[in-house]
């Protein structure tokens, strides 16, 4: 008897040994099938090509790593990428670290860690010469003196530098608020709210105790909705360990020109997320503009004035600042125009994309919107065209329908519409942490962020420091 199953436990050994030699098999042929089929098709590509990417956000990242797979080989083409910081940003996650549940830095991954394949330049990119496809760049030197300056040139020029957030010139607020779109954004935030948080407890005057406890979000669309629930959650959270801050004292207020939440979802999410922003405490005023702001407050339509050490605006984005001064046509919303491929138009060689590009939808006059699953498939068009054009075939339009909307709106509650059904609550959270988690682009970024959820889940919200430079 036990002879007999040891024979069978060798077997079923053998098998599972046979499948995945198989397996492996199959795919090593794949593999070289694939790349055989590369060789076949870069085989008569003009040598020496320079390719320049400029920005390394969803757009250009995912340019670069499908550059590296189309083109393998170095003497097919010398893929270059340059941005002004060494890591890629995954903004997605920055509510959740402006809120205290993921370090900042986790939402983050280095661009040293890209494919060898694609050379990656650091520096701040301050003119982009597009008929001669030159871009100048500036990075600090090491004696901190002056900067050091270099023109690199390309034969195939790809602009994408992204967006900065748009303040609509309403006055003051520039210079008086804090933004939601980087890295230190995400750090300032959270180490601004626990600041303010400290200095309540220790105030004696109880108009500046308001005012430092009362936190206003300016904007209805999924940035200042995520980021009003992330700070509300984070003040209400830390309250309790300070013992002359009462939760009552606490003031939120969420403040945007539009009539409902999160405009690109349906009008029954909008509203279930208000609720759940209200049942958390925080005041939704809709229908109303943030005029000016001011050193300690805020001024709203019909001379409201509030009171607060705290605006976080999250009114829009306009393409960055470089673009402006680029010799090439912009859209309504300030961005560079491309056809549907991804071209500029009259500028053999150099292409644009993601937030700085006005992408048209077919042949409607809407343009694409200016979001991480638009950049991401843009990215990866681009290098397929411009290699398609390499090899003197068609580039192909950007045709993407998303397929669903997701948003926070506080702790353990979401709203989500994927493929046109509506989700709320618990689940739609849940979703919304599997897919961005699963979006996120290394595995090291990924076990980070789920050890930071862990900890969060066992413990709470850690009483976090502020570290002041
Ligand atoms: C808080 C927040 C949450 C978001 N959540 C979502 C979401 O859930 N889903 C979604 O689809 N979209 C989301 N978005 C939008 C999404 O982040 C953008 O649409 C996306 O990042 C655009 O990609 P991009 O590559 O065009 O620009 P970016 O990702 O901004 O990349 C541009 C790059 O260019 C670099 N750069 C800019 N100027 C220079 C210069 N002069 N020199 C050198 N380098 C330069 C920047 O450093 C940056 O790395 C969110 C945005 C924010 C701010």
């Amino acid at each position: 008897m036990g002879r007999k199953s040891s024979h069978e436990q060798t077997s079923v050994a053998l098998k599972l040994a046979l499948f995945g030699a198989g397996a492996a098999a199959v795919c090593a042929g794949w593999k070289l099938w694939r790349r055989a089929g590369l060789e076949r098709l870069n085989r008569n590509l003009p040598r020496g090509q320079k390719i320049l990417i400029v920005g390394a956000g969803f757009a250009g990242a995912n340019a670069a790593r499908e550059l590296a797979k189309l083109l393998p080989r170095p003497e097919h083409a010398e893929i270059t990428l340059v941005d002004e910081d060494d890591y890629q940003l995954f903004t997605p996650m920055l509510t959740e670290a402006a809120g205290g549940e993921i370090e900042p830095r986790h939402a983050v991954s280095p661009l040293r860690d890209l494919p060898r394949r694609i050379t990656f330049e650091q520096g701040r990119v301050t003119e982009i010469d597009i008929p001669n496809k030159k871009v100048t760049l500036e990075s600090p030197t090491t004696h901190g003196g002056g900067a050091n300056r270099r023109t690199l040139s390309a034969d195939h020029l790809v602009v994408a530098v992204g967006s900065v957030p748009n303040f609509h010139g309403v006055p003051g607020v520039a210079e008086h608020s804090l933004t939601a779109k980087s890295l230190g954004d995400a750090a300032a935030i959270r180490d601004h709210v626990l600041e303010m948080l400290e200095r309540a407890d220790a105030e004696s005057d109880a108009g500046e105790r308001r005012a430092a406890l009362t936190f206003v979000v300016g904007g209805a669309g999924f940035t200042g909705v995520e980021t009003m629930a992330a700070v509300n959650d984070l003040v209400r959270a830390s309250v309790g360990r300070f013992p002359n801050v009462k939760a009552q004292d606490v003031r939120a207020l969420l403040i945007a020109p539009e009539e409902r939440l999160l405009p690109e979802l349906s009008v029954e999410l909008a509203s279930y997320a208000r609720r759940q922003l209200e049942t958390r405490g925080v005041e939704v005023r809709l229908k109303t503009k943030i005029t000016g702001a001011g050193e300690g407050c805020v001024e709203l339509q019909g001379g409201e004035r509030i009171e607060t050490r705290t605006l976080i605006w999250a009114g829009g984005v306009k393409p960055s600042p470089v673009v402006e001064r680029l010799d090439c046509e912009r859209g309504e919303h300030g961005g560079i125009v491309v056809d549907e491929c991804l071209r500029v138009p009259r500028r053999a060689g150099v292409w644009a994309l993601g937030d700085c590009a006005e992408i048209p939808k077919g042949a409607s006059k809407q343009t694409y919107s200016p979001t991480a699953q638009n950049a991401v498939r843009e990215g990866r068009l681009v290098a397929r065209n411009m290699v398609a054009t390499m090899r003197g075939e068609e580039p192909r339009p950007f045709r993407y329908r998303p397929v669903g909307e997701l948003a926070l709106v506080g702790r353990h509650v979401g709203v989500a519409r994927v493929y046109g059904i509506n989700f709320s609550g618990l689940f739609a959270w849940l979703l919304w942490r599997a897919v961005y988690w699963a979006k996120m682009p290394s595995a090291r970024q990924r076990a980070r962020v789920l050890f930071d959820w862990l900890l969060d889940f066992m413990f709470g919200r850690p009483a976090d420091a502020v570290i002041k430079p």
